[in-house]
Protein backbone atom coordinates (compact mmCIF):
# COMPACT_ATOMS: atom_id res chain seq x y z
CA UNK A 1 0.00 0.00 0.00
CA UNK A 2 2.86 2.61 0.47
CA UNK A 3 3.06 5.16 -2.23
CA UNK A 4 -0.49 4.47 -3.08
CA UNK A 5 -3.00 7.16 -2.17
CA UNK A 6 -6.35 6.58 -0.65
CA UNK A 7 -8.98 9.37 -0.66
CA UNK A 8 -10.41 10.50 2.28
CA UNK A 9 -12.74 12.97 3.43
CA UNK A 10 -11.84 14.73 6.63
CA UNK A 11 -14.31 18.01 6.02
CA UNK A 12 -16.16 17.02 8.47
CA UNK A 13 -13.39 17.06 11.35
CA UNK A 14 -11.35 19.90 10.17
CA UNK A 15 -12.48 22.40 12.51
CA UNK A 16 -13.12 22.77 15.96
CA UNK A 17 -10.93 20.74 18.46
CA UNK A 18 -9.03 18.27 15.74
CA UNK A 19 -8.05 21.35 14.28
CA UNK A 20 -6.93 22.97 17.42
CA UNK A 21 -4.98 19.30 18.17
CA UNK A 22 -2.94 19.49 14.85
CA UNK A 23 -1.70 22.56 15.09
CA UNK A 24 -0.87 21.83 18.87
CA UNK A 25 0.99 19.10 17.17
CA UNK A 26 2.49 20.85 14.80
CA UNK A 27 3.96 23.79 17.26
CA UNK A 28 5.50 21.22 19.72
CA UNK A 29 7.45 19.10 17.19
CA UNK A 30 8.57 22.22 15.83
CA UNK A 31 9.64 22.79 19.69
CA UNK A 32 11.72 19.80 19.80
CA UNK A 33 9.41 17.77 21.80
CA UNK A 34 8.46 14.11 20.55
CA UNK A 35 4.76 13.48 20.32
CA UNK A 36 2.79 10.55 20.10
CA UNK A 37 -0.46 9.95 20.00
CA UNK A 38 -3.51 7.95 21.81
CA UNK A 39 -6.93 6.98 19.90
CA UNK A 40 -9.48 5.31 21.18
CA UNK A 41 -12.11 3.83 18.18
CA UNK A 42 -15.87 3.81 18.63
CA UNK A 43 -18.38 1.59 16.86
CA UNK A 44 -19.47 3.61 13.89
CA UNK A 45 -15.62 4.38 13.05
CA UNK A 46 -14.88 4.54 9.52
CA UNK A 47 -11.64 2.48 9.10
CA UNK A 48 -10.48 4.09 5.82
CA UNK A 49 -10.60 7.62 7.47
CA UNK A 50 -8.27 6.12 10.60
CA UNK A 51 -6.30 4.79 8.12
CA UNK A 52 -5.71 8.73 6.80
CA UNK A 53 -5.19 10.27 10.23
CA UNK A 54 -2.33 7.39 10.36
CA UNK A 55 -1.05 8.96 7.57
CA UNK A 56 -1.75 12.63 8.38
CA UNK A 57 0.07 11.72 12.16
CA UNK A 58 2.94 10.82 10.13
CA UNK A 59 3.60 13.43 7.70
CA UNK A 60 3.10 16.01 10.56
CA UNK A 61 6.02 14.17 12.32
CA UNK A 62 4.28 11.82 15.32
CA UNK A 63 6.84 9.52 16.67
CA UNK A 64 4.25 6.85 17.41
CA UNK A 65 0.41 6.17 17.41
CA UNK A 66 -1.66 3.78 20.22
CA UNK A 67 -4.59 2.74 19.86
CA UNK A 68 -7.31 0.75 21.39
CA UNK A 69 -11.30 -0.18 21.15
CA UNK A 70 -13.56 1.80 23.53
CA UNK A 71 -15.37 -0.47 26.07
CA UNK A 72 -18.23 0.44 28.16
CA UNK A 73 -17.31 1.26 31.39
CA UNK A 74 -19.41 2.05 34.17
CA UNK A 75 -19.70 5.91 34.15
CA UNK A 76 -18.73 6.44 30.60
CA UNK A 77 -21.85 9.19 29.82
CA UNK A 78 -22.47 7.32 26.68
CA UNK A 79 -23.14 3.67 27.00
CA UNK A 80 -24.43 2.74 23.22
CA UNK A 81 -21.62 3.39 21.05
CA UNK A 82 -18.94 0.60 22.00
CA UNK A 83 -17.57 -2.35 20.12
CA UNK A 84 -18.48 -5.60 20.64
CA UNK A 85 -15.34 -8.57 20.09
CA UNK A 86 -16.81 -9.41 16.55
CA UNK A 87 -17.16 -5.70 15.44
CA UNK A 88 -13.67 -4.93 17.07
CA UNK A 89 -11.83 -7.26 15.49
CA UNK A 90 -13.32 -6.52 12.06
CA UNK A 91 -12.65 -3.35 12.43
CA UNK A 92 -8.89 -2.91 13.24
CA UNK A 93 -8.65 -5.93 10.93
CA UNK A 94 -9.48 -3.28 8.04
CA UNK A 95 -7.68 -0.82 9.32
CA UNK A 96 -4.28 -2.38 10.13
CA UNK A 97 -4.38 -5.60 7.48
CA UNK A 98 -2.69 -4.41 4.36
CA UNK A 99 -0.24 -1.59 6.43
CA UNK A 100 1.62 1.13 5.07
CA UNK A 101 5.47 1.31 6.41
CA UNK A 102 5.44 4.92 7.18
CA UNK A 103 2.70 3.42 9.79
CA UNK A 104 4.75 3.90 13.44
CA UNK A 105 2.83 2.46 16.36
CA UNK A 106 4.24 2.75 19.74
CA UNK A 107 2.68 -0.11 21.04
CA UNK A 108 3.02 -4.01 21.35
CA UNK A 109 2.79 -5.85 17.91
CA UNK A 110 0.89 -8.87 19.52
CA UNK A 111 -1.53 -6.41 21.18
CA UNK A 112 -2.21 -5.41 17.53
CA UNK A 113 -2.43 -8.94 15.62
CA UNK A 114 -5.12 -9.44 18.95
CA UNK A 115 -7.54 -6.56 17.65
CA UNK A 116 -7.29 -7.89 14.41
CA UNK A 117 -8.27 -10.86 15.27
CA UNK A 118 -5.15 -12.97 14.86
CA UNK A 119 -4.27 -14.16 18.22
CA UNK A 120 -6.62 -14.61 21.79
CA UNK A 121 -5.36 -13.41 25.26
CA UNK A 122 -6.81 -14.06 28.52
CA UNK A 123 -6.91 -10.22 30.48
CA UNK A 124 -4.74 -9.32 32.82
CA UNK A 125 -6.35 -6.27 35.03
CA UNK A 126 -3.78 -5.79 36.95
CA UNK A 127 -1.46 -5.16 34.27
CA UNK A 128 -2.08 -1.08 34.35
CA UNK A 129 -3.47 -0.24 37.47
CA UNK A 130 -5.25 2.93 38.02
CA UNK A 131 -4.08 4.80 41.23
CA UNK A 132 -6.47 7.84 41.50
CA UNK A 133 -7.78 9.93 44.54
CA UNK A 134 -9.79 7.42 46.13
CA UNK A 135 -6.77 4.68 45.96
CA UNK A 136 -5.83 1.57 43.65
CA UNK A 137 -9.20 0.92 41.80
CA UNK A 138 -10.65 -2.77 41.86
CA UNK A 139 -9.98 -4.40 39.65
CA UNK A 140 -9.04 -2.20 36.85
CA UNK A 141 -10.26 1.38 35.69
CA UNK A 142 -12.75 0.64 33.63
CA UNK A 143 -14.64 -0.83 36.18
CA UNK A 144 -15.35 -0.12 39.89
CA UNK A 145 -15.60 -2.34 42.45
CA UNK A 146 -14.07 -0.51 45.13
CA UNK A 147 -10.78 1.22 46.09
CA UNK A 148 -7.42 -0.52 48.57
CA UNK A 149 -5.14 1.71 49.80
CA UNK A 150 -2.20 0.34 48.84
CA UNK A 151 -1.22 -2.01 45.55
CA UNK A 152 -0.38 -5.09 47.86
CA UNK A 153 -3.94 -5.02 49.09
CA UNK A 154 -5.27 -4.59 45.80
CA UNK A 155 -2.86 -7.31 44.77
CA UNK A 156 -4.84 -9.73 47.50
CA UNK A 157 -7.96 -8.63 47.86
CA UNK A 158 -9.06 -8.74 44.61
CA UNK A 159 -10.70 -12.05 43.16
CA UNK A 160 -8.73 -12.01 39.45
CA UNK A 161 -10.52 -15.05 38.35
CA UNK A 162 -14.23 -13.35 38.35
CA UNK A 163 -12.31 -10.92 35.83
CA UNK A 164 -11.78 -11.06 32.02
CA UNK A 165 -13.81 -12.53 29.05
CA UNK A 166 -13.11 -15.71 29.42
CA UNK A 167 -14.41 -15.74 33.19
CA UNK A 168 -18.15 -15.25 31.81
CA UNK A 169 -18.63 -11.74 34.02
CA UNK A 170 -20.88 -10.20 31.44
CA UNK A 171 -19.12 -6.94 32.79
CA UNK A 172 -15.72 -8.02 30.87
CA UNK A 173 -17.59 -9.98 27.86
CA UNK A 174 -16.56 -7.81 24.63
CA UNK A 175 -13.62 -5.97 26.63
CA UNK A 176 -10.41 -6.10 23.91
CA UNK A 177 -9.34 -2.68 26.14
CA UNK A 178 -5.41 -2.37 25.79
CA UNK A 179 -5.57 -1.89 30.09
CA UNK A 180 -6.17 -5.07 30.51
CA UNK A 181 -5.23 -7.08 27.19
CA UNK A 182 -1.58 -4.93 25.75
CA UNK A 183 -0.11 -6.30 28.95
CA UNK A 184 -0.85 -9.61 28.28
CA UNK A 185 0.70 -9.17 24.84
CA UNK A 186 3.76 -8.06 26.30
CA UNK A 187 3.58 -10.84 28.71
CA UNK A 188 3.80 -13.22 25.83
CA UNK A 189 7.10 -11.55 24.20
CA UNK A 190 8.40 -11.89 26.85
CA UNK A 191 7.22 -15.40 28.54
CA UNK A 192 9.33 -17.73 26.37
CA UNK A 193 10.62 -18.13 22.45
CA UNK A 194 7.66 -18.48 21.19
CA UNK A 195 6.60 -14.79 22.02
CA UNK A 196 9.44 -13.59 21.33
CA UNK A 197 9.29 -14.77 17.50
CA UNK A 198 6.04 -14.09 17.12
CA UNK A 199 7.21 -10.44 18.06
CA UNK A 200 9.50 -10.52 15.75
CA UNK A 201 7.91 -12.11 12.99
CA UNK A 202 5.57 -9.19 13.63
CA UNK A 203 8.28 -7.03 13.19
CA UNK A 204 9.52 -8.36 9.93
CA UNK A 205 6.07 -9.29 7.54
CA UNK A 206 4.48 -5.78 8.58
CA UNK A 207 1.96 -4.99 6.05
CA UNK A 208 -0.33 -8.06 6.86
CA UNK A 209 -1.56 -8.51 2.75
CA UNK A 210 -5.43 -9.27 3.10
CA UNK A 211 -7.19 -8.40 -0.20
CA UNK A 212 -10.72 -9.15 1.59
CA UNK A 213 -9.89 -6.16 4.19
CA UNK A 214 -9.10 -3.98 1.46
CA UNK A 215 -12.25 -4.65 0.20
CA UNK A 216 -13.47 -3.54 3.51
CA UNK A 217 -12.58 0.00 3.45
CA UNK A 218 -15.04 0.94 0.45
CA UNK A 219 -17.85 -0.61 2.11
CA UNK A 220 -20.46 1.99 3.26
CA UNK A 221 -19.96 2.94 6.86
CA UNK A 222 -23.10 3.47 9.41
CA UNK A 223 -23.39 6.51 11.36
CA UNK A 224 -23.24 5.92 15.09
CA UNK A 225 -26.64 7.05 16.11
CA UNK A 226 -28.20 5.03 12.92
CA UNK A 227 -28.94 1.75 14.46
CA UNK A 228 -29.15 0.14 17.97
CA UNK A 229 -27.07 -0.46 20.51
CA UNK A 230 -24.95 -3.45 20.61
CA UNK A 231 -23.19 -3.74 23.72
CA UNK A 232 -24.16 -2.68 27.00
CA UNK A 233 -22.67 -3.15 30.15
CA UNK A 234 -25.33 -5.78 31.20
CA UNK A 235 -25.15 -9.30 29.77
CA UNK A 236 -28.04 -9.29 27.03
CA UNK A 237 -28.59 -11.71 23.90
CA UNK A 238 -26.83 -10.05 21.24
CA UNK A 239 -23.68 -8.93 23.36
CA UNK A 240 -23.00 -12.48 24.43
CA UNK A 241 -23.15 -13.01 20.49
CA UNK A 242 -20.87 -10.63 19.79
CA UNK A 243 -18.73 -12.48 23.13
CA UNK A 244 -18.60 -15.88 20.87
CA UNK A 245 -18.18 -14.76 17.34
S1 LIG B 1 -11.76 -7.58 30.70
FE1 LIG B 1 -10.09 -6.86 32.04
S2 LIG B 1 -9.66 -4.73 31.39
FE2 LIG B 1 -11.65 -5.33 30.53
S3 LIG B 1 -13.18 -4.59 32.02
FE3 LIG B 1 -12.71 -6.73 32.55
S4 LIG B 1 -11.03 -6.63 34.06
FE4 LIG B 1 -11.15 -4.62 33.07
Amino acid sequence: MDGQKEHHDFSVCREGGYQQAIEGIREAIKRGFRVTTNTTLFDGADPKSVRGFFDEMMELGVEGMMLSPGYSYEKAPDQKHFLGRARTRRLFRAILANRKKSWQFNQSKLFLEFLMGKRNYACTPWGMPTYNVFGWQKPCYLLQDGYADTFQELMESVEWKNYGTESGNPKCANCMVHSGYEASAVDHTFSGLGGLWATIKAGLTTTYRDPDALDMLDEPVKPVHAFNPLVQIEAGKTQMEETRA
